[in-house]
């Protein structure tokens, strides 16, 4: 009797598939690899989506039952919609989750030569313990607009993936002379200013001799070679610094996956893969909403705050003679986000009953916030029995989660500007240990639970 009257989490083995379970990671493991950046998972999940037969919208294309459409956003973001058999005035069922990642962005006028070598200057991107992104690998992706004669030439930079290439570092202090630095706060262990890039120490073969920033030459020169880039170049350039270690299995039972990006690509990649690979016509029109700029807040034209989103979805409604609003009012979404999983090594900010567990499977979270709540959309009741009732239906293994023990912190998701549209929202995602390190930690069940769980919401009536 006691069992039917309690709720329990438990952990989800006897209801998984594990064949299925280490094959669905090891997709996910090549996906991180691909999509370190908000572009190159954009990219990634593009050519996922058009191997299923997803083909790019354009303004005044008729809307059918069972086509497979895609808009991209500026390279740094994808809306997925496989339109259902119902009009899309019954509304959408919509995941919505972000490709950006915390990392090292490069500054606008970033080369410079000091002492003998020579440094990118940086301005951190999104939420860090500075401390853990020195004497780390790191890799440099993005793009360079390079200008010439009135011409805008977009060159792609990828170094450091291949096995063959150089990597990059922000160095740290050696322990032998850190007594002052050990004694500091954690936010001040590392400043800002100093987290700059080391990029080489040789000087150029070209320079006169008395010629000041030798080293700094030789690297434009390299730059130019590679790139027909020259320092004026980085104006019009987005480069960024990203761990250069690859996903990989965690644990002698392989059960984990660490690797950089998991927030919040561990709910990206179910939630596209889930779409893409429903082949049948569903009753409501699926959408899979991916977005930039979560990390530094949603705003801009890539950011869940922009009207990118809006704008596609009434360009479908206007096609099919659908007033945009009433779309809107009768779609529900799974705002897709990563949330804590219990760390008994941390257990003091946790609060055992309430926090997501790995392997638990994917965690549905009615609020997050901070100081009472503030900063969240605070799904309904009605909201989370109908969601309960689509996983529960679909034997999907699911829990509960939320940010920790009130007043220690807390945080938001994209749900509350997807809320504010008038759509109905909660957070549905997978636990996270080590979250926004250079190097995460999930549970491959838990990653399985999410695109089972996001599939049987895009089935669901
Ligand atoms: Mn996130
Ligand atoms: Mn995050």
């Amino acid at each position: 009797m006691s069992s039917e009257l309690f709720y329990d989490k438990k952990p989800g083995f006897d209801k998984a598939n594990k064949a299925a379970v280490m094959a669905y990671a090891e997709g996910y493991k090549a996906f991180l690899d691909e999509g370190k950046t908000e572009r190159d998972a954009t990219a990634a999940i593009v050519r996922r989506a058009e191997a299923a037969g997803y083909q790019p919208w354009k303004r005044g294309m008729d809307v059918r039952p069972g086509d497979k459409l895609y808009q991209i956003n500026r390279d740094k973001g994808v809306i997925l919609a496989h339109i259902g058999r119902t009009s899309l005035a019954e509304g959408v069922h919509l995941t919505a989750a972000h490709l950006d990642a915390p990392r090292i962005d490069i500054r606008t006028v970033p080369l410079y030569e000091q002492e003998g070598m020579a440094f990118f200057k940086t301005h951190y991107y999104g939420g860090i313990k500075k401390y853990q992104w020195t004497a780390i690998p790191l890799e440099l992706r993005g793009v360079v607009c390079v200008c010439k004669d009135g011409k805008i030439e977009r060159v792609p930079v990828h170094i450091g993936n291949k096995p063959e290439d150089p990597k990059f570092v922000i160095t740290d202090l050696l322990i032998h002379l850190a007594s002052d630095q050990m004694t500091k706060k954690a936010t001040e262990v590392i400043k800002a200013e100093n987290m700059n890039i080391l990029l080489g120490s040789m000087p150029s073969e070209n320079a006169e001799k008395d010629e000041k920033n030798k080293i700094k030459l030789a690297i434009l020169e390299y730059l130019h070679q590679e790139y027909g880039m020259s320092e004026v170049d980085f104006l019009s350039a987005e480069l960024t610094c990203v761990p250069a270690f690859n996903a990989c299995d965690i644990g002698f039972d392989r059960s984990f996956v660490g690797a950089y990006g998991h927030d919040d690509r561990v709910c990206s990649y179910p939630a596209a893969t889930a779409l893409i690979d429903n082949a049948d016509v569903p009753a409501h029109t699926n959408m899979c909403l991916l977005v930039d700029k979560e990390e530094i807040g949603s705003d801009g034209v890539t950011g869940m705050q922009s009207r990118a989103f809006d704008t596609f979805l009434s360009d479908l409604c206007r096609a099919q003679g659908v007033l945009p609003e009433e779309c809107f009012e009768h779609s529900i979404c799974l705002s897709a986000d990563v949330c804590n999983a219990y760390d008994p090594n941390y257990a003091e900010v946790s609060e055992p009953r309430n926090d997501a567990r790995v392997n638990c499977g994917l965690a549905i979270i009615k609020y997050t916030g901070a100081r009472g709540k503030s900063g969240t959309s605070d799904a309904s009741a009605e909201l989370m029995a109908r969601v309960r009732t689509i996983l529960d239906g679909a034997g999907v293994v699911w829990q509960t989660g939320q940010l920790g023990r009130v007043d220690q912190g807390g945080g938001g998701t994209v749900a509350m500007y997807l809320a504010n549209r008038n759509i109905d929202t909660v957070d549905a995602g997978v636990p996270v240990l080590s979250m926004h390190a250079p190097f995460e930690v999930i549970a491959k069940l838990d990653l399985y639970m999410a695109y089972q769980g996001f599939g049987a919401f895009y089935r669901a009536e």
